[in-house]
């Protein structure tokens, strides 16, 4: 018998466990569930629009996507549309590669206020995520932004929020992001971290590219370069990421003193933990709590001492991590937001194996590491699933008649092909501007292209590409 895998989830993770079931099993069929109507998660509605090469990894999806032991099956959304109970039963195994959608908190008083987004959200927007296209960002009143948190995240929002727009104007940057961001009045963004520079965790790369924006200065307190002897140590080796990011900043601080930009600024503001948004209605300064740091090497952490600063700001972006969404019907530890697993076969909570419940990737693991990490993470998954289809196979006419019941509850999947007429129609769109790809940001829009895929030349004349 032919066993075939549902995979939830079209990011990175799902991807590359397709890939592997793919690879590593000669008759293995797989399905892929999404909620939205388009595929590709994180490399689509994550990854920074200037950095289109990294979006290139799609293209390593679409070739996976091509075989012919690959369905896609868009717009549908398990555990609301489908229970995971009704997937277990059509389906040998069930792969969960959902991600980390959810922004953290601060828990901070204040922070309800207008004008505090969660990293999520911001990158969302600029994305062209269906659910926050919506979203009222008004940069033309903001002119100081204060952004929590010292990694890439953080580093990715403050790159689109500084940069010339004409570094942005040709990418796919969604079109409401890209007028707001040319109307832009914002000239100061503080990224604050509770530690110091050895312990921040944007890595060199980005933070080069950052120091390289045109019209921008970097700053930060002089005193916060002055290591304590523990954190020295973690720089000490120059080849290290901690010493290059250090050499890095330290440059970065030394050229904007001597540059005397007429610009925008950047202010990297270490030891400083928040502890209220401040504010009548929309956020006006974060209020934080001066740090020292205590602990041996690499395990340095940050301890509030009784001094308080103020930084001014019209806009608040958490970017302190991601968390995962619980997904009706699948185990959930709701303190580390992910599913509880051991190797990536899935356990409930009272500590047994959920039998052909798998898996992968950040709503796995948790928010870490760089595109490429999934595919070792799903290495790992896919030979447990593997293993488990010697004592659980499901018959195809049993997934057959799933697929077919789908349609007669009113759910309208949308299929690889029917997104390639999305993705054309897309670049169409795009190219008409200059745009690598204009987003479609409505799911009914989406949904409405998708459903004419037949007849992709008709939509494409209608829209006079
Ligand atoms: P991250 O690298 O873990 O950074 C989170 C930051 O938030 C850290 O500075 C952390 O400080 C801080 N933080 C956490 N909780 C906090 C709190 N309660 N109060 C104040 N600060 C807090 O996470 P990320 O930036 O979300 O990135 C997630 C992953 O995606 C990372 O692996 C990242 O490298 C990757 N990514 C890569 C790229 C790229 O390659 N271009 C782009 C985006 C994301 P502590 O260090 O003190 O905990």
């Amino acid at each position: 018998m032919i066993p075939h895998v549902a995979i939830v989830g079209s990011g990175p993770s799902g991807f590359f466990a397709a890939e592997k079931l793919l690879c590593s099993h000669p008759s293995v069929h797989v399905d892929m569930y999404e909620r939205l109507p388009v595929p590709f998660g994180l490399a689509r509605f994550g990854v920074a629009p200037d950095h289109q090469k990294i979006k290139l990894v799609t293209q390593v999806f679409e070739k996976i996507a091509s075989s012919s032991r690959f369905a896609f099956f868009g717009n549908v959304q398990i555990g609301r549309d489908v229970l995971v109970d009704e997937l277990l039963d059509a389906y040998s195994a069930v792969i969960v590669a959902t991600g980390a959608s959810n922004g953290a908190d601060l828990g901070i008083a204040g922070e309800e206020l207008k004008g505090i987004l969660h990293a999520t959200q911001f990158v969302n927007w600029y994305n062209g995520h269906p659910d926050c296209a919506d979203l009222e960002i008004d940069l033309t009143n903001t002119r100081s932004v204060a952004i929590v948190g010292q990694g890439n995240v953080a580093c990715d929002v403050a790159r689109i929020l500084l940069s010339p727009i004409e570094r942005l104007r040709m990418t796919d940057i969604a079109s409401h992001a890209l007028e707001q961001l040319s109307r832009s009045k914002v000239e100061s963004i503080h990224i604050v971290g509770r530690r110091g520079p050895a312990q921040m965790k944007i890595t060199p790369a980005e933070l080069r590219e950052l120091a390289a924006i045109d019209g921008c200065s970097i700053s930060t307190d002089p005193s916060a370069l002055t290591l304590n002897a523990e954190s020295n140590l973690e720089i000490l080796d120059p080849t290290s990421p901690q010493g290059k990011t250090y050499k890095l900043l330290s440059e970065a601080v030394s050229n904007g003193r001597l540059s005397n930009v007429e610009g925008k600024t950047l202010s990297f503001d270490f030891l400083r933990t928040p502890t209220r948004a401040r504010g009548n209605q929309h956020i006006r300064a974060l209020e934080c709590k001066v740090n020292a740091l205590r602990g041996a090497p690499f395990a340095q952490r940050a301890v509030p001492t009784s001094s308080t600063v103020e930084i001014p700001c019209d806009l608040l972006i958490r970017c302190v991590g991601y968390r995962g969404v619980e997904i009706s019907g699948v185990p959930f530890d709701s303190d580390t937001g992910t599913i509880p697993h051991r190797e990536g076969q899935v356990y409930g909570l009272e500590g047994n194996p959920v039998r052909g419940l798998y898996v992968t990737g950040w709503i796995k693991r948790g928010p870490t590491g760089i595109i490429g990490t999934n595919r070792v993470d799903s290495s790992e998954t896919v030979m447990h699933v593997l293993n488990g289809l010697s004592t659980r196979i499901v018959s195809g006419e049993i997934r057959q008649q799933f697929i077919a019941s789908l349609a007669t509850r009113g759910v309208s999947a949308v299929s690889w092909e029917a997104w390639k007429t999305i993705d054309q129609y897309e670049k169409c769109r795009g190219s008409t501007s200059g745009k690598v790809r204009e987003k479609i940001t409505s799911i009914e829009e989406l949904i409405r292209i998708s459903s004419g895929y037949n007849d992709s030349e008709r939509i494409i004349a209608e829209h006079n590409f």
